[in-house]
């Protein structure tokens, strides 16, 4: 119960601390996502409950408190209500399917007066007060969603810090099943450590047994998972510790992170296992600029070093938040071998530092604080005489950037006269996928966040419209399904007899749909028209009889 009182400081001293929060619904509590997981540049920052297999579930409001802000998105969590509780508290509740009915008319207002699906309100404390346990929403599947879920987050009022919202709901959830773990990583030093006879980082299977011998310094990774009674998800892995020879050298705790922390999972994380194999490794060390408070290690960072002739008894420990534990032990033998020292390039990069990286019709600025580790940068020109500007390869490994950096690349082709036209594109695996960027005064300006190969592109395709359904458009149910094709879609608007029509666009399946059916007259001709723009400016209109 101790963490209850962490959570809230407005809670009164006492011996039994009463929980603040009740739960958001009437039914048994199973989750399908938990606090902290793992996702692309972002740790899971709520818990997802699953609402019986329907959307449509009523949530009750978890504590007293006022709506403070309603959001729609094509993407992210579609249709969410943060709650501003009186204890000092936030909650966040994703992917609804409808808000209660005088938001949803405030929403709806909006919508139609600035002819939008897209909306971001905030509310004053008096307009939108809520008592714990009205109910002020209905669950859905709205946005990046792929089954019907609530997604809840609880954040600090004050600091937006993001905690973990089971500490509230442990006597509700049942767990009794431990994390497993399958894999490790262990890491040489840059020319100071060696695993194997090899200077790369090297994998190991837990259940394998794979003998293992080092030399000099190296840190460790871990890829595991957490399970939990009742369902066949799996989650994030609560806390992770690291033994060696009985002494701890690094230990993780995943029950909180400040917005500005969110990014830190890719330096925690093996972040080229991620990006290149989409497999999560836990890395057992402190990268220098990963500054997350939620990390510990002595001043090494989590590297130990092997230097005698031994075996080195290692152990991992993984606990849940229930304190389910599993170990694991490896034993790593110390092996003399040769160790290579290795030597540093011209365009090494420390991550104390701001560098600007130039190349001829390139330049990239990286400000102090986006690196989280030193960068031996392996910076490449390719010219293709046919290109409308070189490749630049930054780096040939991906490396994250703890927020955008400033990228300007020379255009030295024109195939197109229109500037707007032109856009920065990322290269790989033989694809290539769109950063964005405008044109200046013959160079293309964007910011990245991640090193890899970048060049200029132009796109001159519009969006493609496919109308869905049309037997049942006559009822008012209207659907398509709209893409672009290398810059993405930056705006739509459908307009029935000259009207604005509200329609729903959810990004997981391209889908655009109307909102409300009832609003189109029955028994008439209509005339429909759909305007669809990309982010370099092309436009697609259609017309259509109904
Ligand atoms: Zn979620």
């Amino acid at each position: 119960m101790g963490l209850l009182m962490g959570a809230s400081a407005a809670l009164p001293a006492q011996e039994k601390p009463v929980n603040p929060f009740i739960s958001p619904f009437d039914f048994p509590l199973l989750l399908s996502g938990n606090f902290g997981e793992l996702r692309a540049n972002h740790f899971h920052g709520g818990v997802d409950f699953k609402t019986q297999g329907v959307v449509g579930k009523p949530i009750r409001c978890i504590a007293d408190g006022y709506i403070s802000r309603v959001t729609v998105t094509p993407g992210g969590y579609g249709q969410a209500v943060y709650i501003t509780h009186t204890n000092g508290l936030t909650s966040v509740h994703g992917h609804l399917h409808k808000f209660m009915d005088e938001v949803q008319q405030a929403v709806e207002a909006y919508q139609y007066k600035h002819e939008t699906f897209a909306v971001d309100l905030t509310f004053e404390p008096d307009l939108f007060p809520l008592k714990q346990g009205e109910v002020f929403a209905l669950a859905g599947n709205e946005g990046y969603s792929f089954g019907p879920h609530l997604h809840m987050e609880i954040r600090r009022t004050d600091t937006g810090e993001y905690i973990d919202p089971l500490q509230f709901y442990t006597d509700q959830v049942k767990d009794n099943t431990a994390p497993r773990a399958s894999h490790i990583m262990l890491y040489p030093q840059a020319g100071k450590g060696v695993v194997n006879g090899s200077q790369r980082k090297k994998i190991f299977s837990l259940v394998g047994g794979q003998p293992i011998t080092a030399w000099g310094q190296i840190s460790a990774g871990i890829k595991a998972y957490d399970y939990m009674d009742g369902t066949s998800n799996n989650y994030g892995v609560r806390s992770v510790k690291l033994y060696v020879d009985s002494v701890e050298v690094f230990s993780s705790t995943v029950d909180g992170f400040l917005p500005n922390e969110n990014r830190m999972i890719n330096a925690w994380t093996d972040y080229e296992e991620y990006a290149t194999r989409n497999s999560w490794f836990m890395r057992s060390r402190i990268l220098p600029g990963n500054t997350w408070r939620m990390l510990q290690a002595d001043e090494e960072g989590g590297v130990f070093t092997i230097n005698e002739e031994r075996p080195y008894e290692c152990r991992y420990v993984l606990e849940d938040l229930y304190g389910n534990r599993r170990s694991y032990r490896f034993v790593i033998k110390g092996k003399k071998q040769p160790v290579k020292p290795v030597k540093q390039g011209k365009r090494y990069l420390e991550w104390n530092r701001g560098h600007i990286v130039q190349q001829p019709g390139m330049e990239l600025v990286i400000p102090k604080g986006m690196l989280y580790e030193d960068v031996d940068l392996n910076c490449q020109v390719r010219v293709d005489s046919a290109g409308i500007s070189y490749d630049y390869q930054l780096h040939d490994r991906p490396v994250p950037l703890h927020a955008g950096c400033e990228l300007t690349i020379g255009v030295r082709k024109y195939p197109v006269a229109d500037r707007t036209k032109y856009y920065v594109a990322r290269k790989y695996n033989g694809r290539k996928a769109s950063a964005g960027g405008r044109f200046e005064d013959g160079y293309m300006h964007t910011t990245i966040r991640e090193l890899g190969t970048y060049t200029v592109a132009v796109d001159t395709v519009a969006p493609k419209v496919v109308p869905l359904n049309r037997p049942q458009w006559k009822t008012g149910n209207i659907q398509f399904t709209i893409r672009d094709a290398e810059t993405g879609i930056k705006d739509y608007k459908v307009y029935i007899d000259g009207q604005f029509a509200l329609f729903k666009f959810s990004s997981k399946n391209a889908r655009l749909s109307s909102m409300h059916p009832s609003r189109i007259k029955r028994g008439m001709k209509h005339t429909m028209e759909v305007v669809i723009t990309d982010y370099c400016g092309n436009v697609t209109k259609e017309e259509y009889q109904f």
